[in-house]
């Protein structure tokens, strides 16, 4: 049985032109320019060449990026096929400080093909033409791109637009060149086809992206759950891993060593506990900061919020200590500066609400000096019980905030990529992106990051591992 199907209606009348790239690629790329005359693509403004691209018109500057980005995935991938990608530019959503850039996903999908490594399961449409090495959509685009043509205008990232220079020079804009790989990423295969809202399978039908996400709570991958098993795997954070084996392997020499909080001392205290990194002040390295744990106490219910300058008292006990204190009240960024102010070597935030792994702490001050973590309510409290016997200058319990020498960042203990699977679920965002706790950073993680690779493969990247775990 052949079995195609159409991700969604295509309307083919709004193609002007097809643009066949260069043919060293060991897969043509086909961009298929799907706006209308004067916009987009095909809009007139003037403009001046900039980072090697060439263009005289702004339309001339965007195809250019677009060739440029496709020529590298063309380099990567191995496919007899040309993969035509349906590209435009439309108004997306937008707000003065943030803005969708872009959107990408498969228009075709197939299963049951000649050759089909796994029966019964969709494959994004390129993965699917070059296993069948045939082109079995008839020329049609495969995927489906989309790029925001309010970027950088009034209320949308105001003064902060796409760069369309070629050299990743781009400053305070946003990189279209590195936009542009990750969405092609996910239309690629990078993406799952399975809703981790609802958990209904698309047609009832797993994907091959199915058959590698595992869920570490629940044990099973999503190809062995229920829909209501996938609905709660989906906001399962740091809990969500990538199975794959070439992702796997890759991973120990793209990824760094990940942060981590051990605390020694006393026998109920000591291990290595899960944390949470700051946005704000200095990265944590392998030569670490060590110090003896003293709390804030500045309520009359034992807590220490430290949202205020430190009493004497507290100051004292914290002076070339690692402060412990509590999250709430007033921002992660104030806190830290009060425990910097009076003295502190190091901030470890415990959580007022349950839940693991520990968040992040949001923020930024440009004069935070000391690292900050956030450890989980759980091991808060039981910190906190341990530190009832301290004196007023010494607790006898220690911390050490350095770097893993066995766990990377962002996978977990046994090497596995962790999938984005924020809680509450992020439509377009959750489950089809790497966890954003990948250091360095990750090509399709679910935001764009400063240093945007280029490079697709290890040990630069693991988004063409990925590719390949699928089948490409
Ligand atoms: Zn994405």
């Amino acid at each position: 049985m052949n079995v195609k199907q159409l991700t969604r209606n295509v309307t083919l009348a709004l193609i002007l032109g097809a643009m066949p790239l260069i043919a060293q690629a060991a897969a043509e790329i086909i961009v298929v320019n799907a706006d209308e005359p004067g916009e987009g693509f095909n809009d007139p403004t003037p403009v001046q060449p900039i980072g090697g691209n060439n263009g005289l018109t702004l339309g001339q500057q965007r195809l250019n990026a677009f060739q440029y980005a496709a020529n590298i995935w063309g380099r990567q991938l191995d496919s007899a096929v040309p993969i035509r990608i349906k590209s435009n530019f439309d108004p997306l959503a937008c707000e003065k400080d943030s803005a969708t850039l872009g959107s990408a996903g498969p228009l075709m999908v197939n299963r049951d093909f000649a050759g089909a490594p796994r029966t019964n399961t969709w494959y994004h449409g390129a993965l699917a033409n070059k296993l069948l090495e045939a082109d079995d959509f008839e020329g049609e685009p495969v995927i489906r791109a989309r790029f925001n043509s309010n970027l950088g205008k009034e209320n949308c990232l105001e003064g902060g637009g796409f760069y369309l220079g070629l050299d990743g020079q781009h400053g305070h804009l946003t990189d279209l060149v590195g936009v542009l790989l990750h969405e092609f990423g996910h239309g690629l295969g990078f993406s799952n086809l399975t809703n981790g809202q609802t958990g209904r399978r698309y047609n009832g039908i797993p994907s091959m992206w199915d058959y590698h996400l595992y869920d570490l709570t629940a044990q099973k991958s999503w190809v062995e759950m229920t829909d209501a098993e996938r609905v709660a795997s989906g906001v399962n954070s740091r809990k969500l891993i990538w199975r794959g084996q070439n992702v796997t392997q890759a991973a120990p020499r793209v990824l760094q060593g990940a942060p981590e909080l051990r605390i020694s001392g006393l026998a109920s205290v000591i291990g290595t506990y899960q944390i949470g990194t700051a946005s704000f002040g200095p990265q944590i390295t392998a030569a670490g900061t060590s110090a003896e744990v003293m709390p804030v106490v500045d309520q009359t219910d034992g807590r220490g919020l430290a949202c205020d300058p430190l009493t004497a008292n507290n100051a004292s006990a914290i002076r070339g200590k690692i402060a412990l204190v509590d999250r709430g009240t007033c921002s992660f960024n104030i806190k830290v500066k009060n425990a910097q102010l009076a003295g502190a070597v190091g901030v470890l935030v415990a959580d007022n609400a349950a839940g693991s792994p520990p968040p992040g702490l949001g923020g930024s001050d440009p004069t935070v000096t000391i690292p900050a973590v956030r450890i989980t309510k759980d091991d808060g409290e039981k910190l906190k019980l341990a530190l009832k016997q301290r004196s007023r200058n010494r607790s006898g319990i220690y911390a050490a905030l350095g770097i893993s020498a066995t766990q990377r960042a962002g996978s977990d203990e046994a090497g596995r990529l962790l999938m984005f699977a924020p809680n509450p679920y992020q439509p377009g965002s959750s489950v089809s992106h790497f966890d954003t706790s990948a250091s360095p950073d990750l090509l399709m993680e679910p935001f764009n990051t400063e240093s945007v690779k280029r490079n697709l493969d290890a040990p630069h990247d693991l988004t063409f591992p990925l590719l390949r775990d699928l089948g490409w």
